[in-house]
């Protein structure tokens, strides 16, 4: 190929608490609609935010799993922008002080070992949901607001040449399986509890500083991730092909026609206003709870992967076998 593919990946794994990030709406699915919300979650004037302990615990787990330092001081920051699903016209997410950073997680393609390193991984909330209806036009559903998510967000994978797609996946299978062997999502993709953002952009070649990247959201099957990665490589090879620029926007990916289509322009991290919550305080997480989390951890996959290898002298391939 002419160009040299950079891939990034956003994970958004929904979290299995029973109550929402900060109120105590549940948060199971499948309820009539508007029935699990309440002051806060409908950001009504006035209500006040109180962080959910659990969140925190699942959040740290999972950076504990994947080799991130966890923070033992994060914030919550406010993300604002506007859209009808987002009743407070702000997201509580975290900005520059993430609770977990600099991880890496491990797995195989077709036996072969590879790894993808972690930028960090942080805690927000949800977003409600639309429904569109041709009797009563659109509905806003404003049960999934406030809905624990974990962001995982890899730093540029380079070099990944036309395997690109495959370690994509297959590392999107390895979060899977990671935060289910933590029992901290049930990371089912057909549900939408567990989404990709996937990053895409070329370079001529390898020591070519990054070219600009389109960002595919809301990709729902790994199929759509490895399909994703493939079309927006073709697509922008065209494009420079022919000498035009690649756009810094946002594109979903359309199953129907297996083709991304365009969005909106990218905002940059400034359009967003990110600051402070002052409803909440900092994030106190102390060494001695990290330890206590450490010594709780469940055998991970790749460590029953080795343990198996081991014990019954299987080769990667015949692991693959078994595993895959
Ligand atoms: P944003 O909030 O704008 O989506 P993030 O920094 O949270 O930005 O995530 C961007 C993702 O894309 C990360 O996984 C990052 O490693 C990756 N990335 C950054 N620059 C590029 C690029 N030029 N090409 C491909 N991926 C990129
Ligand atoms: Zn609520
Ligand atoms: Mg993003």
């Amino acid at each position: 190929m002419k160009y040299q593919a950079v891939i990034g990946l956003e994970v958004h794994a929904e979290l299995s608490t029973k109550s929402k990030i900060y109120c105590s709406c549940s948060t199971s699915f499948g309820a009539p609609i508007n029935t699990h919300t309440c002051p806060v979650c409908t950001g009504m004037p006035g209500a006040l935010p109180v962080l959910n302990k659990q969140v925190v615990h699942y959040a740290a787990k999972m950076g504990k799993a994947t080799g991130c330092t966890v923070n033992q001081l994060c914030k919550a920051d406010r993300k604002n922008y506007f859209y009808p699903d987002l009743p407070k016209a702000y997201q509580i997410s975290q900005f520059d002080v993430p609770i977990c950073e600099n991880g890496e997680v491990f797995f195989y393609v077709d036996g072969e070992k590879k790894s993808c390193r972690l930028e960090r991984i942080h805690f927000e909330e949800d977003a409600g949901k639309l429904l569109h209806d041709e009797i009563d036009g659109t509905v806003v559903d404003f049960n999934r607001c406030g809905v624990p998510l974990i962001e995982i967000v890899t730093k540029p994978i380079e070099g990944a040449g036309d395997r690109a797609p495959e370690i994509a996946g297959a590392y999107v299978r390895a979060i899977r399986d990671i935060v289910r062997a933590l029992n901290i999502s049930h990371a089912r993709m057909e549900q939408g509890n567990m989404r990709a953002d996937v990053n895409v952009s070329l370079r001529p070649s390898p020591d070519a500083p990054y070219g600009t990247r389109s960002e595919t959201k809301n990709v729902n099957s790994f199929r759509g991730i490895e399909k994703t990665i493939q079309y927006e490589i073709r697509r922008q090879a065209a494009r420079l092909d022919d000498g035009k620029e690649i756009l810094q926007e946002t594109r979903h990916w359309d199953e129907a026609t297996q083709t991304t289509a365009g969005g909106r322009l990218k905002s940059d991290a400034d359009d967003y206003r990110y600051f402070p919550d002052p409803d909440l305080v900092m994030l106190h997480i102390t060494k001695e709870h990290i330890e206590e989390m450490k010594a709780q951890m469940p055998e991970m996959p790749r460590e029953r992967r080795n343990r198996l290898k081991s014990e019954w002298g299987l080769s990667d391939l015949q692991m693959r076998d078994i595993l895959n």
